[in-house]
């Protein structure tokens, strides 16, 4: 089995190291390639590569670094289809799925080429008389990129683009589990005029992630995936001032409200749940159904059971197998905890099968009722395609609930009532509130704001706060003085 290359100092090289981890199609077991445990020998390559790297890129103008970003974002546009189908093939991501995965990261491109701007520093006149205060924004060096598996194009190029389009230069360290797509990403980066060593990718685990954290020449980290890695990473990378950012799990409620359009309220559920195999950190994994609303779970049920996992090329499909036997065995796991602490299981997705993929990791749709609080599969982000209803009687019982709740990523509100809609995007503990919307991703422009657990760190991931975590701020205060000045100083002095 070929062994995945890493870009290291220049070009696509094999990497020395003698262990290496199989990159399988989750939907049948196919072993597609070896991603190296790259050594800490090619990893201080690849850092040495980018610092000098980055003192040639820092000096290139903004509007050049743009324009090579503009011919990324085209590429990128033209490759989609082609990109998708490596990414539904290590994934196992239904194509739809896939495309959406690509553009979305696409999109980022898009407001990276916006760097120009993004950049701009503030100035006041004459802050003293004479005097004038104007700051610049500068990038920081070499950056580094730890990312999860379930959008392997969608979070490297929420990363990198905006790094390199501020004059940086970048490390990605894409998941062991799906790393194909990430080496695409980094092939079509070269097609587009970067010189070489802006963008570099290493492949690994842990061991690899912790050598990029404390090497001493790398300056910013940024880190998606599980609460426990994040939080690992971030203090790894703080104890040694490093600037981090790391955006974490989730626990992500949709609350229903009686006087919510039903069937749209009950669509969103299903595809939120179950869409991407529930493996989303913005996947909704928990119904609050107030009030009313609480009569609506046969419904709810009969459209879950309507749904089904298969093939990426599946159409009928509504989504993927999970992304590893294990990761299949710990969703089981967890709705037999369930059953265990009282829950009632009225859908159950543990034996589901696909026509012809025995070996997949497939699990069906799967729905829980009289779930409490206190209960593992409420607190526990299980990332499968498992949904929890929980009853509240009341919004500000519904709101307490989240509340509580550790993680902040996403919330989202089924109502026809402005009152509440409003009370509740004002009263919510979780940075990313949708109203009548299920999934609300910011685009671009905006950023990625999870909240609590679900991030840690200051800054947060694209739009300006990315521009910020990606860059420092100088500041110069500057007096000129030019012969009126001096003389008006002169008569000043003279007059005085
Ligand atoms: P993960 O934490 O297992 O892995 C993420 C990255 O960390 C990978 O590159 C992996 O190689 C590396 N890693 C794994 N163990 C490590 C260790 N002990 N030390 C250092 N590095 C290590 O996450 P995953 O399973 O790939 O992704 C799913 C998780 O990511 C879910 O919890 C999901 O909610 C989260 N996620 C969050 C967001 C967000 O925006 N908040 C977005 C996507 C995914």
């Amino acid at each position: 089995m070929a062994q995945l290359q890493n870009y290291i100092d220049g070009e696509f090289r094999p990497s020395v190291a003698t262990e290496s981890i199989p990159v399988t199609n989750p939907a049948n077991q196919v072993v597609l390639t070896e991603a190296p445990l790259t050594t800490s020998h090619e990893i201080d390559r690849a850092v040495t590569a980018a610092q000098v790297a980055f003192e040639a890129w820092r000096s290139v103008p903004a509007p050049e670094r743009a324009r090579c970003l503009m011919r990324y974002q085209m590429l990128l546009k033209e490759k989609q289809d082609e990109i998708a189908e490596i990414l539904s093939l290590e994934t196992g991501k239904i194509f739809a799925d896939a495309q959406g995965d690509v553009w979305r990261g696409i999109e980022v491109v898009e407001q990276a080429c916006n760097i120009p701007s993004l950049m701009m520093g503030e100035t006041v006149e004459n802050v003293a008389r004479g005097i004038d205060t104007y700051s610049i924004i500068q990038p920081l060096g070499v950056c580094v990129g730890i990312t999860p598996f379930n959008f392997p194009a969608m979070i490297p190029l929420w990363m990198f683009p905006l790094a390199v389009a501020a004059g940086n230069t970048f490390i990605l360290k894409p998941s062991e589990q799906d790393p194909l797509t990430p080496n695409k990403l980094v092939e079509f980066f070269y097609e587009c005029g970067f010189p070489k060593d802006v963008l570099q990718v290493v492949h690994g685990g842990k061991d690899q992630v912790d050598a990029l954290i404390t090497h001493d020449n790398v300056k910013a980290v940024s880190f998606v995936g599980s609460v426990p890695v994040g939080q690992h990473v971030y203090r790894l990378g703080t104890d040694r001032l490093k600037r981090v950012q790391c955006l974490a799990g989730a626990k992500n409620h949709l609350v229903v409200m009686p006087d919510a359009a039903k069937e749209q309220a009950i669509n969103a559920l299903v595809s939120s749940s179950v869409g991407a195999a529930g493996q989303r950190c913005m996947a909704v994994s928990v119904a609050v159904l107030v009030g009313e609303a609480q009569e609506w779970l046969t419904d709810l049920k009969d459209a879950m059971a309507a749904v089904s996992p298969g093939v990426w090329d599946d159409e009928g499909a509504a989504y993927g197998p999970q992304i590893s036997v294990a990761a299949r065995e710990r969703v089981l796991g967890y709705i037999e905890q369930g059953k265990a602490e009282g829950a009632n299981c009225l859908l159950d997705g543990s034996s589901c099968q696909v026509e012809g993929m025995p070996d997949g990791n497939w699990v069906g749709p799967t729905l829980f009722a009289d779930v409490t609080t206190d209960m593992s599969i409420y607190q526990d982000e299980i990332f499968g395609p498992v949904l929890v209803t929980v009853s509240a009687d009341t919004l500000d019982e519904a709101i307490e609930i989240i509340n509580r709740n550790s993680f902040g990523n996403g919330v989202s509100l089924f109502t026809s009532s402005g009152g509440a809609a409003r009370k509740f995007q004002s009263e919510i503990q979780v940075g990313q509130v949708g109203i009548n919307v299920p999934i609300p991703v910011p685009l671009p422009f905006f950023s990625f704001t999870g909240w609590k657990n679900s991030f840690f760190g200051d800054h947060h991931a694209y739009g300006k706060q990315a521009v910020r975590f990606y860059t420092e701020t100088k500041t110069v205060t500057a007096r000129w003085y030019d012969d009126d000045a001096i003389a008006d100083t002169n008569m000043t002095i003279r007059l005085n």
